[in-house]
């Protein structure tokens, strides 16, 4: 039987106003790793919070060894604003803000921007803590779910290959450090740590997809078998994760301005050369033009999107009109 805590963590807003994150502490009994899971860094990205709360009704019931810290809300007030950051302001980039960016904040500061704050207070109650990190994150749908470890970690790369998921992909110009050089992002912390970490891009932004549900509560059991902290061996498909690393690809682009109109393709899937993977509808001369697959491969990207924290309307960074050169899918070469 696993003793299954509530727990909260207090944070305190730049306007002094507090709030608290809640989290799960499960521990089996026995000794083994202390593995953080957090999810909703982004208030945007809420395919990983129903992922945690489905591994954590398994994972109370089949923890075998170590103990386990599960977030599944790291940033409730960015969740309860609907957009991706505490303090969001419409058509601002936050790719590499240390402030502003909860990832990018990572040990925080008590006397710092929201942001900060809410990593400082997760820091030094249950980050430290962790002798492994695994931060589940959503990018936009376009993109097929992808696991993201610590190439020169061979604990990360063991974590990453028993996902099963998708894809894999990894930096391998950013080397392990000794020690972490702050501000970082979360993994990296852990992995200049020495504490094995990796993070998991899922498809989708905004919204829950049964498929990733599915496939991430799959991943995170996976994880779990793989550092003997369940029983059983991985499941999925074996051929997964592809290695994008080690394939080509080739970026597929629109013939002309129009409408881009997927065919039933799978995002993810495997595409045969010659085979359609739709059109573009042009509003010029009102004419198809098909695109068919220039080879044969797995669909990493597909579909007409643009990064949304980019543009001053998010909703527009949806729209599938596509301009005559742009690209619409990304085939992983077999
Ligand atoms: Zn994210």
């Amino acid at each position: 039987m696993q003793n299954n805590n509530l727990k909260f963590i207090e944070v305190s807003r730049n306007n002094g106003v507090g709030y608290r994150v809640p989290y799960w502490e499960l521990d089996s009994g026995h000794t083994g790793p202390r593995v953080l899971v957090t999810a909703a860094m982004h208030g945007n990205e809420i395919q990983s919070p129903e992922i945690i709360r489905r591994f954590n009704e398994i994972a109370q019931k089949e923890l075998i060894a170590g103990s386990c810290i599960l977030i599944p809300f790291c940033n409730p007030v960015a969740v309860h604003g609907r957009h991706a950051h505490i303090d969001f302001e419409v058509g601002r980039y936050y790719g590499r803000d240390q402030i502003n960016n909860l990832n990018c904040s990572w040990p925080g500061d008590p006397n710092g921007s929201d942001a900060q704050r809410l990593s400082y207070a997760l820091f030094n109650t249950v980050v430290q803590k962790a002798t492994h990190c695994i931060d589940l994150h959503c990018w936009q749908s376009m993109t097929a779910t992808t696991v993201l470890p610590q190439h020169d970690n061979p604990v990360s790369m063991g974590m990453a290959t028993a996902t099963r998921l998708p894809f894999m992909k990894y930096n391998t110009e950013r080397k392990t450090k000794t020690r972490p050089e702050y501000p970082c992002i979360l993994t990296e912390y852990f992995n200049d740590s020495g504490h094995p970490a990796l993070a998991i891009e899922f498809s989708g932004q905004f919204l829950t997809h049964h498929h990733e549900l599915e496939n991430g509560t799959m991943a995170l059991l996976n994880i779990f078998k793989s550092l003997k902290m369940m029983a059983g061996e991985p499941e999925g498909e074996t051929k997964r994760p592809i290695i994008i690393n080690d394939q080509q690809q080739i970026n597929v682009t629109a013939p002309v301005n129009g409408l881009f109109v997927k065919s039933k393709c799978r995002l993810g899937g495997k595409v045969q050369k010659g085979e359609s993977l739709g059109h573009v509808f042009s509003d010029t001369d009102i004419t198809r033009h098909e695109i068919l697959s220039p080879a044969a491969g797995w669909l990493f990207r597909y579909g007409r999107q643009e990064d949304s924290s980019r543009v001053a309307d998010p909703l527009t960074a949806y729209h599938v009109y596509a301009s005559a050169g742009e690209t619409v899918a990304t085939i992983i070469i077999e």
